[in-house]
């Protein structure tokens, strides 16, 4: 008679690699250790699609707001978009293509979710626990990938009296297209990088639109430009155009970087980002609501020619306030604003400082990484490697957010981490460590250089900054610093172990 309890298959094999989620890092992570002849990995995602943040957020207007040249991976450049920012659904169908045109997609267990990843120290082993259509399973392997999202947490304030509200409710990151905002009475909250996509592309179908800004936001015009037929056959004719195209904008991001860790050389930007404010909002007292009171560069910097319009529309009201509660279907903010509204959506950004593949992995020592970053936020060597995690690799961790493209910065990271696999595999490393000393020289260099930034410094409250005020996230000097020290993977900042334990044990 068949048990009822649910069996754990364990896969015989010992894989060399597994990796954690097939969003940009997992695509880049899978094509970059194939085209190096690391192939004895196994990769995993939990949903059906690959795609990650692209595959979640489909709000409307959503798109990067990095240019495509850049925002794309170097070795796969594409003549398709239709703007000079793409809008979600085209990187969607980008990153589908490259993982279908370079043999990644076939790699990919689909619908497969990692419960718990446990360092087996006895064995020098991961072991990990995985779920597909509850069918609980588990892989062996000597090294992991966590490849997880640095920002996939939808984050909701629990308000007094939010539980009375009857009416619709979803978050950005999780757009109810069943419900059609056509005539209804809508309150935003938040005025960050989805809400001010979102806002100018729903204001002209609702009937009224109430929109509660906390801190408004510096904006500076997109230079955007829709890319017609003629452009994309030029632009897949003649490569040299996109790739002229990418260094231009990395070149140009690089100066806006220069001035994160020194604000007084932002200075013509705010300039320019006042210019807009003073075309774009004739109405004094609504030009003084949304000017930003912090240092340009604090905060994610947004880009948008339509959201100051949006907010002038007839229909459409700023309340420069907090949302404090809600009492049934009555939002009010922290002036005593109140308004009756159908729908409230939340554009309040995402809960980053703390991770949530740190639920899920129990350390050398037995700890979970969540128990350990309760109070605090993660900290990891050039956002890759942490302690007491051996064997195991973070993509886009802490500490290595400059302005550019995520791409870009996962990429080189994946370089890193390669250079480590492939250590550990050529030179029969069986334990690979970070070493206590060099990461806490390194971290303690990276905090007392992030005080000089506009990050630390610019009198803004982040999402940079964790519960206790400490920058979690981003990288203090420039990307070049970054990439030179991602370019190279010294064994000397690990502690290192040799021998083949599992096949010992095994005997
Ligand atoms: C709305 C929005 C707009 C953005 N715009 C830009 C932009 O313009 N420019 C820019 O540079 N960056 C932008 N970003 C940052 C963006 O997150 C990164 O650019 C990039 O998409 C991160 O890719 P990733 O693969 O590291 O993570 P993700 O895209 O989050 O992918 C992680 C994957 O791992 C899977 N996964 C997670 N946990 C598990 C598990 N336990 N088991 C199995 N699978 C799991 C997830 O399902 C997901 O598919 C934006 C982010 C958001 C939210």
């Amino acid at each position: 008679m068949a048990t009822a309890k649910k069996k754990t298959a364990t896969e015989a094999r010992i894989y060399d690699s597994f990796i954690v989620g097939a969003g940009i890092s997992g695509i880049c992570a899978a094509y970059k250790m194939k085209k190096q002849g690391y192939h004895d990995f196994k990769i995993i995602e939990k949903a059906n699609r690959v795609g990650g943040t692209w595959r979640e957020n489909t709000y409307p207007g959503c798109g990067c707001d990095v240019p495509s040249s850049l925002y794309s991976f170097s070795f796969a450049p594409s003549s398709k978009w239709s703007h000079l920012f793409a809008r979600q659904p085209e990187i969607l169908e980008y990153l589908e293509g490259v993982s279908k045109e370079f043999g990644i997609e076939e790699l990919i267990e689909f619908g497969t979710e990692l419960d718990n990843a446990q360092w087996d120290e006895a064995r020098h082993l991961w072991v990990l626990d995985t779920t597909t259509n509850g069918k609980p399973s588990q892989t062996l392997a000597r090294t992991v990938v966590f490849a997880t999202g640095p920002i996939t947490e939808a984050q909701i304030p629990n308000l007094p009296g939010l539980d009375t509200f009857k009416g619709e409710m979803f978050h950005s990151a999780k757009w109810n297209h069943d419900y059609d905002l056509t005539g209804k009475r809508v309150a935003v909250i938040g005025t960050g990088a989805s809400a001010i996509q979102f806002v100018p592309q729903i204001q002209p179908k609702v009937k009224e639109l109430h929109v509660f800004q906390r801190t408004a936001p510096w904006v500076l015009p997109k230079p955007d430009m829709n890319l017609g037929d003629t452009s994309k056959q030029l632009i897949e004719k003649l490569p040299v155009i996109q790739k002229t195209w990418r260094k231009a904008v990395a070149q140009s991001l690089n100066v806006i970087n220069f001035g994160l860790r020194n604000p007084m050389a932002l200075k013509p930007v705010s300039t320019a980002a006042k210019q807009l404010l003073r075309v774009q909002v004739k109405d004094k007292t609504l030009r003084k609501a949304v000017t930003p009171d912090f240092t340009l560069g604090c905060k994610r910097i947004l880009f948008a020619n339509n959201y100051y319009p949006a907010l002038q529309a007839d229909n459409a009201n700023l309340i420069p306030h907090g949302l404090v509660e809600v009492d049934g279907n009555t939002v009010i903010a922290a002036n005593g604003e109140r308004h009756e509204v159908d729908v409230i959506i939340w554009g309040t950004g995402f809960e980053v400082s703390h991770p949530p593949i740190g639920r899920k992995v129990i350390n050398a020592n037995g700890e979970r990484l969540s128990d350990l970053w309760k109070d605090t936020s993660p900290e990891a060597y050039l956002g890759a490697t942490m302690k007491d995690v051996p064997n195991a690799f973070l993509v886009l961790g802490p500490n290595v957010l400059v302005y550019d493209s995520f791409i870009g910065l996962a990429e080189a990271q994946l370089d890193y981490i390669i250079g480590g696999l492939k250590k550990i595999r050529d030179k029969g490393i069986s334990r690979l460590a970070i070493n206590p000393g060099v990461l806490q020289r390194h971290n303690d260099k990276v905090q007392k250089h992030l005080k000089g930034t506009v990050f630390n410094s610019g009198g803004c409250k982040s999402y940079y900054l964790d519960q206790n005020g400490r920058n979690f996230a981003a990288w203090p000097w420039s990307l070049a610093e970054l990439k030179k020290r991602l370019s190279v993977f010294s064994l000397s900042d690990y502690d290192v172990q040799y021998g083949v334990k599992e096949e010992q044990n095994a005997a």
